[in-house]
């Protein structure tokens, strides 16, 4: 960052415990402790099948939780009902906090919310080509554990 994002004044460095920041007159210190805000849905059918989606693209055939990143304006709810919408055509209900992640090696905070599922079908998109269901009782393959265990209580 190179000027306030309060008062516009250019910012200078300064030793602040031990650390240097950007500083501004006015007080706004630059704490260099940005991330980006991912959230990741787990939602649920009546069945209490949950719903993973399998990719398109860079990441083709992996298997994962409809979710991404949270677009500025938005509230975390918004970007996880749009994601997930965006990602099976479905709607969601019943938005609730699970779990929250901090990956400072990715410079990401991701927001894990259950939901139930709504109403929907699946539509043709450019990030996904399956929406699938699992039970805890028949999870995908061994491969999708690490995930399925970080953002599902099992
Ligand atoms: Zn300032």
């Amino acid at each position: 960052m190179k000027f306030c994002p309060d008062c516009g004044s250019l910012l200078k460095e300064h030793l602040e415990n031990k650390q240097v920041v950007k500083k501004c007159n006015c007080g706004f210190i630059d704490w260099d402790n940005w991330v980006n805000v991912a959230v990741v849905v787990t939602c649920y059918n009546s069945k209490n099948e949950f719903v993973m989606v399998r990719l398109k693209g860079n990441e083709n055939g992996k298997v994962t939780f409809p979710g991404g990143y949270r677009d500025l304006g938005e509230t975390l709810e918004e970007a996880a009902k749009r994601e997930f919408f965006e990602e099976t055509g479905y709607a969601i209900d019943n938005l609730s906090l699970f779990k929250v992640y901090t990956r400072d090696d990715l410079r990401l905070v991701w927001v894990v919310f259950t939901a139930q599922l709504g109403c929907g079908e699946f539509i043709e998109n450019s990030e996904t080509d399956e929406m699938l269901l699992f039970s805890k009782q028949n999870l995908p393959r061994i491969a999708y554990f690490k995930i399925i265990a970080r953002f599902i209580s099992v």
